[in-house]
C-alpha cells in the first residue's frame, strides 16, 4: 500500500492502534509520535507516494483467518468459527509460584518467554518493560538474559509501539520471539509477508488476549486517585493481586520514590470498569480479533468458574505452533505447567463480553459508520443494524464515553471527569439493571432451587 492510501483511509479516519508496523517496511516515510491525546500515531516524514506500507487496519490485506490459515492449517489443528485455528486450549498456571505471583494471570507468558530463552530456542525476547517515571512509562525492549524477563511481567494498560524494536531487529541478526496484543501480531504477520528479514528473524510470536488499548491518560487517572504525585511513582502495577479476592477483583499498586507501596482495589478506583471503555483507542472498536489468532500461542485470563475464585490467577491458553505445542506437552508432563485441557465453550465464556462487543457490537458500529458515509476497515463481521434496541443504545453510549474521555482535559481530575461522564454512565447502568419482572423471576428461581 502507498503511504498516501494509509493517510487517506486508516489515519484520516482514526483507525490506528499505534503499533508502528507502518514505519518498518524498507524506505517507509512514517515515524511514530506520542500525541497530546496520549497515544502513538504515525507522522509523515517523507514522500506520500512511497509504496510497500503495511498496516493491520488496511483495507486490502488478508484477514486474521487467512493469515492464521496460511501459518497453521494442517494435521492436528482445529478451526472454530469464533476464534479461528488452534491445536489445544488450556486453563492453568505455572507450577513455579514466582512466575504466577509475579504475573498478571497464571504467569504463562513470562514462563514461556523464559523457557524459549533458557532452551536456546530463541536469542531475544521482544516485550514491554517499565522505563520509569515520565511519559512514556513503558516501552518495547529486547531481552536476551532469561533472568531479566521477570521484570517485564504484568499487563500494561498503556500505549506502546514497535517502531524502535523493529528497527533493531532489522539491524541485528538473530532469532526473536515477539510478545504482543492481537493487532500488533497481525501487523507483524503482514510485515513478514512483505519483508523477508522479519520472516526469518521473528521465529515465534506470543499473543495476549485484548479487550482494548488505553491512552496514557488511563494511568494518569488512576495515579490521581492516590495520595501521591504521578512523577513520584517509580513503579506502577495495573494488576496487583489481592489475597483472598477473586482473580478479577484485583487492585492497582504504586511504588513511591521513598520505597512505600500503596494499593487500592480497582472497585474503589473510578475509570477501571473495562465495559465502559474510558480512554479506549477508536481502532479497538473496529478490531475483531480478541485472542491473537495469528500468534503461535495466546494467553488470557480464565475468569470463569472455578478458576476465577483463585486470587493467584489462572491463564486461558490457546496453542497453534507445533514446536510450542511440543514444549507445552513436555512441561505439562514434567509438572512445570499445571494446565488442563479446556473446551472451546470455556474459552468463549471467559471472553464473553469481548466477543459480544466485537461481533454484535462491531456489526452495529460498522453499520453506523457506513450510514454516515465513513470509511471503515473491512472486517470479518458484516455491517448490520442489530435487532435489540437496548443493545444498540448500549453500544452508542459506549462510543460516547470513549470519545468524551479520550478528548477530556480532566484525566488528572477524577472528580471532574466523573461529573463530565456521569449522565452517560447513569444511562449505561440503567440499561444493565434488570427489569422488575426479571428480578422477580430470578428471585423465584433461586427460592425454588433452595427448596429442592
Ligand atoms: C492492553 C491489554 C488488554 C488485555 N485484555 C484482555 C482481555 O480482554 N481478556 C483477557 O483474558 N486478557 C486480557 N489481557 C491479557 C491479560 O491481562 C494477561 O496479560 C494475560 O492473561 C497473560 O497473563 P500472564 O500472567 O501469563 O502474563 P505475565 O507473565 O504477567 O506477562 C505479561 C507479558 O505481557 C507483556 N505486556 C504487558 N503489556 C503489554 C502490552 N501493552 N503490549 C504487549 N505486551 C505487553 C509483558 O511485558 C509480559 O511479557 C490484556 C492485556 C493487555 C496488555
Amino acid at each position: 500500500m502507498k503511504a498516501a492510501e494509509l493517510l487517506n483511509t486508516v489515519l484520516r479516519n482514526d483507525y490506528c492502534s499505534g503499533c508502528g508496523v507502518c514505519t518498518a517496511s524498507d524506505g517507509s516515510p512514517f515515524g511514530m509520535q506520542l500525541t497530546g491525546e496520549g497515544r502513538y500515531f504515525p507522522v509523515l516524514t517523507g514522500l506520500e507516494n512511497i509504496d510497500g506500507i503495511v498496516c493491520p487496519f488496511a483495507q486490502d490485506t488478508p484477514d486474521e483467518t487467512a493469515l492464521a490459515g496460511q501459518l497453521y492449517a494442517g494435521a492436528g489443528v482445529h478451526f472454530h468459527e469464533e476464534f479461528g485455528y488452534y491445536r489445544q486450549i488450556y486453563t492453568g498456571h505455572t507450577a513455579d509460584e514466582s512466575f504466577r505471583l509475579n504475573g498478571s494471570s497464571g504467569g504463562g507468558v513470562t514462563w514461556m518467554a523464559h523457557e524459549l530463552l533458557r532452551r536456546n530456542l530463541t536469542d531475544f525476547v521482544v516485550t514491554v518493560g517499565e522505563t520509569g517515571p515520565g511519559t512514556p512509562r513503558y516501552a518495547y525492549r529486547i531481552i536476551s538474559n532469561p533472568e531479566e524477563i521477570f521484570a517485564t511481567a504484568k499487563s500494561r494498560y498503556y500505549p506502546v509501539s514497535l517502531d524502535g524494536v523493529l528497527e533493531q531487529i532489522r539491524r541485528q541478526p538473530g532469532r526473536y520471539t515477539l510478545i504482543g496484543i492481537p493487532c500488533f501480531i497481525k501487523g507483524i504477520r503482514l510485515l513478514q509477508q512483505q519483508e523477508p528479514v522479519f520472516a526469518e528473524r521473528i521465529v515465534f510470536t506470543i499473543g495476549i488476549f485484548c479487550g482494548h488499548l488505553k491512552s496514557t491518560h488511563y494511568l494518569s487517572l488512576l495515579a490521581a486517585q492516590f495520595p501521591a504525585h504521578e512523577e513520584d511513582i517509580v513503579s506502577f502495577d495495573f494488576r496487583h493481586k489481592i489475597p483472598g479476592r477473586p482473580a478479577n477483583r484485583y487492585g492497582t499498586a504504586i511504588q513511591l520514590k521513598n520505597g512505600r507501596q500503596l494499593v487500592k482495589p480497582n472497585d474503589q478506583l473510578f475509570g477501571t470498569d473495562w465495559g465502559l471503555g474510558l480512554f479506549k483507542l477508536n481502532a479497538c472498536d473496529y478490531c475483531d480479533d480478541i485472542i491473537g489468532e495469528t500468534a503461535d500461542i495466546s494467553f488470557g485470563d480464565a475468569w470463569i468458574p472455578p478458576f476465577e475464585k483463585d486470587w493467584k490467577g489462572t491463564n486461558m491458553v490457546v496453542t497453534r505452533h507445533p514446536v510450542i505445542q511440543k514444549l507445552v506437552d513436555e512441561a505439562i508432563g514434567k509438572g512445570d505447567l499445571v494446565w488442563q485441557p479446556a473446551r472451546p465453550e470455556q474459552l468463549l465464556q471467559s471472553q464473553a463480553g469481548g466477543f459480544r462487543h466485537r461481533r454484535e457490537g462491531l456489526a452495529y458500529r460498522l453499520w453506523l459508520a457506513r450510514k454516515k458515509g465513513r470509511w471503515t476497515p473491512r472486517k470479518r463481521v458484516a455491517p448490520r443494524r442489530i435487532h435489540s434496541r437496548k443493545r444498540r443504545k448500549l453500544y452508542r453510549l459506549r462510543m460516547q464515553i470513549r470519545e468524551i474521555s479520550f478528548a477530556s482535559a480532566f484525566y488528572r481530575q477524577p472528580d471532574k471527569l466523573r461529573k463530565q461522564l456521569r449522565p452517560i454512565i447513569r444511562r449505561v447502568e440503567k440499561l444493565y439493571r434488570h427489569s422488575l419482572w426479571t428480578r422477580l423471576r430470578l428471585r423465584i428461581k433461586r427460592l425454588v432451587q433452595k427448596h429442592k
